[in-house]
């Protein structure tokens, strides 16, 4: 079972100016099985959210807490708080160039179970999920996101996302830059992961097209640091035809 709990979140930000604070007391749990949408503006902090959780150094939490299965997530280093079974699919992926796609994959199974994966089943479960991915075998020997396509990088993401089968998963904008095809093809990986019944899912999105293919169990409106609004899927449709400007102005003048 897995069940992620965010308490309260306080997240600065460092920049060259000193701290800037971004999210200002964010309360959520994801029960086993659930997938939760945020959506909200640019800039509203939906992404240092996923960091913050994740533990990128630049995000420093100052208050709050953030458990997986009672484990206490800020207290763990970026790689134990993988090993504790979160997984970030990143906005933006970051190149790693003379690493190929295998080695990064079998590194981070290896990193994640304490043990390597056995080579023979290992290299078809690479296969088929990159297949799966509708990306081709010889993916394998690409360099980690050097030269992906926008399109690639989501899939290669959700390719990981299928082999490590993490107990929780922040992805962060993963319809971004899809054309429609990749889209049905990354959101029925993220149904398959989901549809184990124990996982949970955070689902940070901008539009609502990938909720088409994606069932939320809850969307939340993320403005300003904090969620101001939830609700079931048709939330996101009344956004669709809103948009945020009505939460916005409600924010400014809080
Ligand atoms: P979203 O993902 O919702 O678009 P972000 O979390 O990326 O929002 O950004 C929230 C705010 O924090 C923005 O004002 C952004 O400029 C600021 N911010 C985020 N990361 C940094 C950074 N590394 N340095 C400076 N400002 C940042
Ligand atoms: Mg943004
Ligand atoms: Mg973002």
């Amino acid at each position: 079972m897995s069940t992620l709990v965010i308490s309260d979140l306080h997240v600065d930000v460092l920049t060259e100016e000193g701290n800037k604070p971004i999210l200002k007391g964010v309360n959520l749990t994801i029960n086993p099985g659930e997938i939760h949408a945020i959506m909200g503006p640019n800039g509203s902090g939906k992404s240092t959210l996923a960091y913050a959780i994740a533990g990128h150094p630049k995000y420093v939490i100052t208050s709050g807490s953030v458990t997986l299965d009672g484990v206490e997530l800020t207290d763990l280093k970026v790689d134990e708080r993988a090993r504790a079974g979160l997984f970030l699919a990143m906005q933006y992926p970051v190149e790693v160039p003379g690493v190929s796609v295998a080695n990064f994959l079998r590194t981070a199974k290896t990193a994640i179970d304490g043990q390597a994966p056995k080579v023979r089943t290992w290299v078809k479960d690479v296969e088929s999920a990159l297949n799966r991915m509708q990306l081709d075998s010889s993916f394998s020997a690409r360099s980690v996101n050097e030269g992906f396509s926008g399109g690639e990088k989501k899939r290669h993401e959700i390719t990981q996302l299928e082999l490590l089968n993490p107990k929780a998963a922040i992805l962060d904008e993963t319809d971004s830059g899809l054309d429609i095809d990749a889209l049905k093809v990354v959101s029925e990986g993220v149904n398959r992961y989901s549809a184990q019944g124990d996982r949970a899912v955070v689902l940070i999105t901008h539009y609502t097209r990938i909720l088409r293919y994606i069932e939320p169990t809850f969307v939340h409106v993320f403005v300003d640091g904090r969620i101001v609004d939830e609700g079931g899927k048709e939330l996101a449709e009344k956004l669709e035809a809103t948009g945020y400007e009505e939460y916005v102005k409600a924010a400014a003048n809080a």
